[in-house]
């Protein structure tokens, strides 16, 4: 029997472009020479390299920035449209390339490409924090997972995360008898192992709900999990998982993408400053739409102490922001282009609006806005989002780079 090499077409893409784009080949052949001693005597096409130079490489004809591809200019379009598969949020997506691509100005850049997706400011958040509940660091993946039920689109889901490493599990359902519910775990303990504890949702209707639980916790027994419902002083991160998926196939669907394609860029993306979900369960990489060297493949361990530090830091980081109160929100000037959530409630879509007035102003609590198709509307602060304009998003439509900063023009109180 033969092997069939799979090469990765998108790396070897990118060193072909690397091989006729004139910069990044006056680079390649000043790396491999050496760097002069003043950044002055550099070509000064790559001169805007020159606090790098320690960290860059050439390797099988691609530029590397430590374990990071460099993208040629001409292929940044597409890095960023897959980068964003998942449409995460600005801080992941950021974490994301720096697991695997670079380019000079890299976090300016993803910053103004989410800043003006579409199908993320139609679909975000505007519910108010709950209170921070602090939780129990897991010692290693799969001891503790949650469960808990997702309808979208006509189908129920099974989903379950470790509380560890934050991996997503999604299984399909045909049913959601506890039958049915019991098989998939079993598939996943076969996968990943009997976690220690597993936590079940318990909302309501309490009948349907602690029988479903019982059975679950009479069959699971024999695994030795003990299983817990879930009470309203845990950290509610199925619930908030299960929102993340919701959120995720949403916008797959909106993109026209395989959701299963977000799942997979979801668990490749770090988790609190950390390390991606995949990296934490499984200790490596995925392979994915993302390119990525191959050493990134091969299993690297998070070391316990990091991974507890990390998380710690983070939920102390997480309380604080709490405790400080809503962050600071920049100031409406009137004629503004916004987002708008007529109803303020979660589920409703995102639409276009210009800001015609502000009352308030010094707590700037709330604003009217007119829509495109000419209605007003006077809506409190949380129902408004900025929406960046056309031309502060174009940077990749001319591959000019890079562009001024995107920030929203401030609105000052006459003096
Ligand atoms: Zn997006």
């Amino acid at each position: 029997m033969k092997h069939i090499p799979i090469k990765d077409q998108t790396v070897q893409s990118i060193a072909d472009i690397t091989k006729h784009d004139p910069k990044m080949q006056i680079l390649a052949n000043t790396i491999n020479k050496e760097w002069p001693e003043h950044k002055k005597q550099c070509p000064a096409e790559i001169q805007e390299y020159w606090n790098y130079r320690n960290e860059l490489a050439v390797y099988q004809g691609i530029l590397l920035k430590g374990d990071r591809i460099i993208i040629p200019g001409c292929m940044r379009q597409e890095i960023m449209t897959r980068l964003h598969t998942a449409h995460l949020g600005i801080v992941k997506t950021k974490q994301r390339a720096c697991s695997c691509v670079f380019w000079l100005n890299i976090t300016a850049d993803i910053t103004k490409y989410i800043s003006g997706c579409e199908i993320c400011q139609r679909s975000s958040d505007c519910q108010p924090k709950k209170p921070f509940m602090n939780s129990e660091i897991p010692e290693y993946p799969w001891e503790h997972m949650g469960t808990d039920l997702l309808f979208w689109e006509g189908i129920n889901y099974l989903v379950t995360t470790d509380y560890c490493s934050r991996y997503i599990e999604l299984d399909k359902l045909d049913s959601t008898s506890s039958g049915a519910i019991i098989t998939k775990l079993k598939s996943q303990f076969a996968r990943h192992g009997i976690p220690r504890i597993l936590t079940s949702d318990n909302a309501p209707p309490p009948p349907v709900r602690s029988r479903r639980i019982q059975k679950i916790r009479r069959t699971v027994e024999n695994h030795t999990p003990h299983v817990q419902p879930r009470y309203p002083q845990s950290n509610g991160l199925s619930e908030k998982v299960v929102q993340t998926v919701k959120r995720l196939m949403s916008k797959a669907l909106t993109d026209r993408l395989d959701p299963y394609l977000a799942l997979l860029e979801y668990r490749n993306t770090p988790v609190d400053d950390l390390a991606s979900p995949a990296q934490l369960l499984m200790s490596r990489q995925l392979r994915s739409v993302m390119p990525s060297v191959e050493h990134n493949f091969v299993p690297k361990i998070v070391p316990k102490e990091e991974y507890k530090a990390a998380r710690q830091k983070q939920q102390e980081a997480k309380k604080e922001a709490y405790d400080r109160g809503t962050r600071m929100i920049k100031p409406f000037a009137p004629g503004q282009q916004v987002w708008l959530n007529k109803t303020g409630q979660a589920n409703e879509r995102w639409i276009k609006a210009t800001v015609t007035g502000i009352y308030d102003e010094l707590s700037n609590r709330s604003a009217t806005v007119k829509t495109e198709d000419g209605a007003v509307y006077r809506r409190n602060r949380k129902c408004i989002h900025a929406r960046p304009t056309a031309n502060e998003c174009t940077y990749l439509k001319n591959n000019v780079m890079p562009l001024t900063n995107m920030e929203v023009p401030a609105y000052r109180l006459p003096a």
